[in-house]
Formats: C-alpha cells, structure tokens, sequence
C-alpha cells in the first residue's frame, strides 16, 4: 500500500508570488525531506523548487496535477532552527517565499548544482614533501621550495594568496600535488589553532564579558553599549573563544564589506580560526565554498555581512551583529529584511547567545534593553584611556563661508597641518556640486526620469543623478536662456577636496567616498595610506564614520547637516545623533586628545545641544518619550505597502481602493490601528516610475500582521494592476 499521507509535496519556486505550488510524488519515489531541492516542470520550464512541507491533499484537480521529475538533494540545506527561521521569516515578512528561500542560499544553490563538497581549498605537506631537502631545492627550483616552506603549517589559499601577495602559487601548488608532496585538507586543520592572547581586559569589559558569558548555551539577547574605541571587539573575540572551546560555531555579522578585513585579521590573530568569509562581492564559486564549509561544520567561524545571517551552521552558538544601528542591517529593496532583527529570533531558534554591539544603539534595541527582552551590558570609558574628543558649534549665519568651509574652521586645519596631525572633514555628498543652476533664469539641471536635481561630477566631467545613476553630459549653455553662466551650488566631496588642496599644496588631500573607492582594494589601500600616520586631511562621505579604526585622526570637522534637524522624517535626529557620535569617535584614538567641529545654522537647536553636553544615550531618552507620546515606533509597529507604476493614476486608484478595502475589514472589529495614504513615497518618481505608499500602524505587531496579510492577499486580487510592482516593507526604516 502507497502511504496515501505522503503524496502531495507544497514547494516554493523562486517566483514573484507568495504561494506553494502543490506537485505529486510519483508512486514510488521517497517522498523529499523539506529544505531539499527538487526538480519540476513549471509553465513549461524545468524550474528548481524547494520542499516545504508534504500533505495528503491538494486543490488542485488531478488532471492538472505534475509530478516532480527529480529530487536533487537528499538531505534539507538548512539545519531545523534556520529551516525553521525561515518558515517564520515567510509569515512576518509576507514576501514570496521564493524570494526568501533563494536569499537565504548562495547563487550556486539556487540552480540544480548538487550540493556536494568542492574541490578542498586547503593543502598540508604528504609524509614524502615534509622529506624533502629544502636547501637542494631552492637552488633548482625556488619556487617550489616556497611553497614547501609555506605550508609547514597547513594553510587555505586565503593565506596563501596573502603570503605569495599575488604571484602564482596555484600552478606551483598543481604541479607539487601532482608528485604527491602535497594534498587537500580540512580548513580546521589549516588553522593554527593558538590564537595570540589579548589585552588584559579592563573592570567594565571584565564585568561585561562576565554578564555575558554566565548566558551561553541558552538563549539570550545582550546589548553591548560601548563608546567608539572602548573595546567591544575584545569583549566578542573572547566571547568567541569561550564558544569555540565549548565546539560551537560563531557567526560575526557587519554593516558593509569595508569592515570585513580589520575583524578578519582579528579573528585569525585572536582566535587561532580561518574565518570564512560571507559576502556580496564574492564570485558564485566562492560563495559556496563558504557555505559549503559552514553547513558541514569544517568552519567554525564565519564572518560576513547582512545576508550573511542565513548561512546554515549546525553548531551555532554565538552571533555576534556589530554596529547594530547601521541602517545597512536593512535591506531596502526586493525582500526588505531586518537582519539584525532577524538575527534576535535566528538565536531563540537555535537557543544561543545574540550579542548586540554598538556607540549609538538603536531606540529600538534600547527598548528593548529597558523593558528587560535584552541584557543590557556598558563600557563607558575608552580601552587604553584615550579621553573622549571635546566639542564645537561654529555658527554659520552672517559668516562668511568658502566652498563650505568657515575661516575658524580652516585655522583648526591648518593649525593641524602644521602640528603634522591627520583631520577628517565628513561631508554627506559626493560630486562636485548638488546642484548645476543658471544664473539668468534660475534653471536647473534634474534627471528627467526622477525629478530630483542631479549632481555635477568635476572630474569625471557629467551630471549624475544620485537616485537611478543616469548620467549625462554638462551642458555648455542653459538649455531654457542659452546664457553661458551655470554655476554650481553647494558642496560636494570634491569641491571641498579641491578647495583644501588649493589651501594646502603640500598636503595630501584624501577623498573617501565611493567615487574614489570603486576599484576592488581601494577603500583598503586609502586607509592602509592613512595607516601610516603622515599628516593628510580626509575628505569623505559616511563610509567614514563605520567603524574603522584611525589612530592618527585628532580633528574631526562635520559639514552640512542642517537639513536633518528639521527633517519630516521622525528618525532624522536619532540616525543623525548616531553618525555625528560615530564620526566624532574617529577623531582623537591615539595620543592627542581629539576635537570635533560642527558648522551649523542653528548652534542652539536643543536636541544637538543635548547631544554634545550628555551624550547619545541621554538625547536617545529624550526621543523615545517623544515616541512614546506620538504614538511611534518602536511604541507602535509600522508596515508600508509600497507600489510602483509609470502610470501615476493607476497608482493612485489601485492604492485608493487596497485603502478602502482595509478599512472596511478593519470596520467595527478594532480600532487602535491606523491606514495613511495613499501618498508619495519620500522619492516620488524614480527611474521613471511614479511611487506611492500606504502606511499602516497599529498598537500591535498580531493586529499589523494580521491586517497585512489580509492587504497582501488582497493585492493580488485587484483588477487591472498589473503594470504594478508591488512590495511589503514590515518596519519600515524611511517613507
Ligand atoms: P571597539 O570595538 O569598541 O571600537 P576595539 O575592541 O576595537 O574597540 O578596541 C579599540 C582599541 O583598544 C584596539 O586597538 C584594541 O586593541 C584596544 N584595546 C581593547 N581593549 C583593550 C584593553 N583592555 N587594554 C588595552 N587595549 C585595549
Ligand atoms: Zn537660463
Ligand atoms: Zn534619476
């Protein structure tokens, strides 16, 4: 008898719509694991899906019924708490399923590639190449001798790479395994396994690694506060050394790929641990070898950015999210996930330890400190006591002001330049100039496709738009007048670049932002060049003020942020209280006693005052009691659903009518929730299309979740809508 119960299995294809598709098992095949893989047939097209769960029953009529070709693997590629992450992942974010499966996975894994181990990436020495007389060698063949040298401990091709610093190792290495001197290994074994020992840690760090330490094995979410500089990193390495001890794997997550190399030579210093690496400018190839190597447990740390969260690691015993604020946790397009957030129910799932760390923690990690979800742990004081940077408002008005910059604040430069110190200027805008306006009638340049001025880039001589990267020429005449007298207006990091270096000829004038960083190992070699402490000024953007370590910097000067203080948006001031306290935190880590300047418009504006005189966490109460009266999160729970068209009607109605429909399932039964809109998105028109959004919020996340899961299921039954992209943004982070 076939077992009737086991017939049916539900799947997920990687398709824009958020639904299983039911295919039968074919008498006789087993019936598949979920999290396996299996081949189907879908609109004609042989399509990968993935298991979700098998059922007796389906609605589909037997005779449109398919049945699945092919089953790829035999066991799931998730472990059971990520398996299971993910089914929660599927009902919180109501997102195509598909979608969430395949960003949970590397490239490689969303085809039919068998998940089988890859060619091994680390070698030792055979019995017959530890024989071998190196003296004699090295004169016949000295690169082969090298590499004998080399690998007198086991080392993975990371390593290898760093040591032959770029010249062919690989066709030496084929040729030396081809006689049997050398062969594959494990990663594990290619680590030296006696990491270096720290820093005598200080009381707070002690007492927080302590705090933190007593929890492992269960699960539990810390808060790490720690001022910038004050050693959090100490405080996870040897977290992380007690997890490994106890045969768990650790996971380290940061903002963006910029910090991946600092923490990396950290955790191999420390930990004695050939990390592997998690990250989105890795080749397919590499992806899965790293997966490869966490899911099979031969790693035991991985370090990686957002996506990074779903790697599968059986072992997982400590995650580590650094610079837990960093708005970059989120991902803004496509499946708009909180990985931070996520990582909060990643660790109840697999009963381990989550460490938060940051200088600006979140307001909503802080409440969640203060109601008790998280332990919350402080380092107050800086590691080698290095004195937190004093403060300066420079008033702007009636001044007169140079390329952006006031006359005081070129004394504090130059007095730096002279006292042979490093000085960083952070400025929020790359180009030359925001703004390309005729003098005569005022026109000015903007990208026809989103209605937003576009910026003038000197040196690669065009006019960008910053929001769909279009690109075109500079005008030579005002297209409306014909005059010839454009002009730009405001700053960007070039312009201030160029002003500086006309100032300081003989001063390396550095520009930091992502114009200058394209080119693979630029951002390292800028800051490698900056490493070596010779007086420079910087000149960059926000990738500045993540979390690299400049112990040269003594003056750091803030440009531009007026714009924040009086923003629409009711998270301008945290996220600008975070990026002033973190660019302020680069400034004076060595010997000198470091100095912030901040030019502004409004000296006296309160919040910034309160800001500079009590610090990040006191302003951070201030706002939450702001948010607890207004009724905002993280004292209401929010979702947006946004919609996408180049036809700005359509919009308008198909919004209109998901609205009214909203309200009408909410009539009578609640009250406490709330449907704004439809309304521009914050960007109204990008890349062409029109945007609009309706926001909701309510007093509970059930009450949210269960409005916009009827929305969504709503969504796809309206009619004519289906020039319409469509997407569900849960906890929003901008409008
Ligand atoms: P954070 O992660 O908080 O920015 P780090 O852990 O990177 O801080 O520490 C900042 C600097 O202080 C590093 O150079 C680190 O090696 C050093 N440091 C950390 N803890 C100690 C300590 N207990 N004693 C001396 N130096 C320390
Ligand atoms: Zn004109
Ligand atoms: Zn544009």
């Amino acid at each position: 008898m076939p077992d009737k119960s086991r017939t049916i299995a539900r799947l997920a294809l990687a398709v824009p719509l958020n639904r299983l598709f039911d295919y039968s098992i074919p008498a006789g095949m087993q019936a598949p694991e979920p999290g396996c893989r299996v081949q189907v047939k879908f609109a004609g097209r042989k399509k990968v899906g993935w298991v979700v769960a098998i059922s007796n029953s389906t609605e589909v009529p037997e005779t449109k019924l398919l049945a699945i070709e092919s089953i790829i693997d035999e066991r799931s590629l998730w472990n059971p708490a990520l398996w299971e992450l993910m089914t929660w992942c599927r009902s919180y974010y109501h997102h195509p399923v598909g979608e969430i499966l395949a960003t949970a996975l590397p490239p490689a894994l969303r085809g039919s590639m068998a998940a089988t181990a890859p060619a091994s990436e680390s070698w030792r020495l055979t019995a017959t190449g530890g024989q071998q007389d190196l003296e004699k060698l090295l004169k016949r063949a000295p690169r082969q001798a090298a590499l004998l040298q080399a690998l007198a401990v086991p080392a993975t091709a990371e390593s290898l790479s760093a040591y032959f610093e770029g010249s062919d190792w690989r066709a030496v290495l084929r040729n030396l395994s081809a006689k049997g001197w050398l062969e594959a290994c494990l990663v594990a074994e290619a680590s030296n396994l006696t990491g270096q020992k720290g820093p005598q840690l200080n009381s707070e760090q002690e007492q927080a690694l302590a705090g933190i330490s007593e929890t492992l094995g269960h699960y539990s979410t810390h808060l790490l506060y720690g001022v910038t500089g004050s050693g959090k990193t100490e405080v996870y390495l040897q977290l992380a050394l007690e997890v490994l001890k106890r045969g768990r794997q650790v996971l380290f997550l940061v903002p963006e790929i910029g910090l991946v190399p600092q923490l990396l030579r950290r955790v191999r210093q420390r930990l004695g641990q050939e990390p592997v690496l998690v990250h989105s400018s890795q080749s397919d190839g590499e992806r899965y070898r790293a997966w490869y190597r966490a899911a099979s447990g031969e790693a035991r740390v991985v370090i990686g950015t957002r996506s990074a969260l779903f790697t599968t690691l059986p072992e997982l015993g400590l995650i580590v999210v650094d610079e837990e604020h960093d708005s970059a946790y989120k991902q803004q397009d496509h499946w708009r996930y909180q990985a931070r957030d996520i990582a909060v129910k990643r660790a109840s799932l697999e009963n381990c330890t989550l460490v938060l760390g940051s200088a600006t923690p979140a307001l909503e990690s802080l409440e969640n400190a203060a109601s008790g979800r998280y332990q919350l742990s402080r380092l107050e004081t800086r590691a080698n006591r290095q004195k937190m940077p004093d403060w300066q408002l420079l008033e702007m008005r009636q001044q007169a002001v140079e390329d952006g910059l006031l006359p005081e604040t070129l004394k504090l430069l130059a007095d730096n330049v002279e006292r042979g110190l490093q000085s960083l200027v952070f400025l929020n805008r790359r180009g030359y100039a925001p703004v390309l306006m005729c003098r005569w009638c005022g026109w000015q340049a903007d990208c026809d496709r989103c209605d937003s001025p576009m910026t003038w880039h000197q040196r690669a001589n065009h006019l960008a738009c910053h929001r769909c990267d279009s690109r075109r020429p500079v005008p030579q005449r005002c297209p409306d007048c014909d005059s010839l007298d454009l002009r730009p207006l405001g700053e960007g990091t070039e312009r201030v670049a160029d002003y500086l270096q006309a100032q300081f000829p003989q001063t390396p004038i550095i520009r930091f932002d992502r114009d200058t960083t394209r080119r693979k190992n630029a951002a390292a070699d800028i800051l490698a060049q900056v490493g070596e402490g010779k007086a420079c000024i910087l000149v960059g953007t926000q990738m500045l003020a993540k979390g690299h370590h400049l112990p040269r910097v003594s003056l750091a000067v803030i440009l531009n942020i007026d714009q924040s203080l009086f923003s629409t948006d009711f998270r301008a001031i945290e996220k600008l209280a975070q990026l002033l306290t973190q660019v302020a935190g680069r400034s004076g880590r060595g010997e000198d006693k470091g100095l912030v300047v901040l030019q502004t418009y409004h000296p006296q504006h309160a919040q910034l005052q309160q800001l500079i005189s009590s610090g990040y966490l006191s302003l951070a109460d201030t706002l939450l009691e702001e948010r607890r009266q207004a009724g905002l999160p993280p004292y209401s729970y929010q979702a947006i659903v946004r919609a996408e068209s180049s036809h700005q009607g359509e919009l308008v109605q198909a919004l209109s009518r998901l609205a009214g429909n909203a309200e009408a399932i909410m009539d009578g039964c609640v009250t406490n929730i709330q449907v704004l809109g439809p309304m521009p998105a914050l960007q109204a028109r990008r890349a062409g299309r029109y945007r609009m959004n309706l926001l909701f919020q309510a007093d509970t996340r059930a009450l949210l979740h269960w409005l916009v899961g009827q929305v969504a299921a709503d969504i796809g039954h309206l009619p004519g809508t289906r020039k319409i992209r469509w997407a569900i943004d849960i906890d929003p982070q901008e409008l």
